[in-house]
């Protein structure tokens, strides 16, 4: 088994979706440093990450879109496809169900959970919502190893510990709490709140101007020349 660094399964992710958005577009061969503009990152890094797992073309002829999101998509997707539980069927639960429904056929939120009882025995966009007494025998059942937790900052943990005890190896978590998860458990923080202050900080005055202080280079468009 390869054994690839969080930041490597990032950056790969985020290069799919760059190359998703090339190929709408019928661009249909792209070269190292082309990517690594849109990515923000080096044309060597781009190189070394695709070198590292996929024989997908050559930097010298720039790569095949099409090969390259395949061997992607062979290399992140679980070939039988994964189920996810939510659990918190409030406004942003809500939000989440919706904006998943039917997009990823690999990727389905296959249960939801919630302790209130006008929203349990109930199917939210094709998404049964289930008490939450029965997580653990629902999650266990249907072999879900990710988890979205979406319930208030006070119940957060306790949700937590329920996925992980029910065989839960994968959280995203969107409460505004740290979450703690024994080693082999993966947890992705998602604080809405924290990105929006720090973009206020360096949308403030003319900081976000000044790539020495805002550290980030200025994104390029997609529709760049370059590309
Ligand atoms: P909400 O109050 O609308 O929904 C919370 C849901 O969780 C409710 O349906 C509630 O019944 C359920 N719940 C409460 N305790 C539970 C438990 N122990 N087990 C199962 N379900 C339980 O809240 P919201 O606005 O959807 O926010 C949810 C979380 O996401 C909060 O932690 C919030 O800080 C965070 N968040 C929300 C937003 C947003 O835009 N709404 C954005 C970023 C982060």
């Amino acid at each position: 088994m390869i054994v690839v660094s969080e930041k490597t399964i990032a950056r790969l992710v985020q290069y799919r979706r760059l190359l998703h958005q090339l190929a709408a577009r019928g661009v249909a061969s792209v070269h190292s440093h082309e990517l690594a503009a849109l990515a923000q990152v080096s044309a060597a890094q781009v190189r070394r990450d695709f070198m590292a797992l996929i024989a997908a073309g050559t930097p010298m002829h720039g790569y095949d879109v099409a090969a390259l999101l395949e061997a992607l998509r062979a290399f992140l997707d679980a070939p039988e496809g994964q189920a996810a539980a939510l659990v918190g069927i409030g406004n942003l639960g809500k939000a989440i169900l919706t904006y998943f429904a039917g997009r990823r056929p690999k990727l389905v939120i296959a249960a939801a959970f919630d302790i209130d009882p006008a929203k349990v025995h109930r199917l939210f966009r094709s998404v049964p919502c289930y008490p939450v007494e029965e997580l653990p025998a629902r999650v266990r059942e249907l072999g879900i190893r990710l988890g979205i937790i979406t319930v208030p900052a006070a119940a957060a943990q306790a949700a937590a510990d329920q996925l992980i005890r029910a065989g839960v190896r994968g959280l995203v978590n969107f409460a505004p709490v740290p979450l703690q998860a024994p080693e082999g458990v993966f947890v992705e923080d998602i604080d809405i709140a924290m990105s929006l202050e720090k973009v206020a900080f360096f949308a403030r005055s003319d900081r976000a101007a000044e790539p020495a202080r805002g550290g980030r280079r200025p994104a390029p468009r997609l529709h760049a020349a370059a590309v």
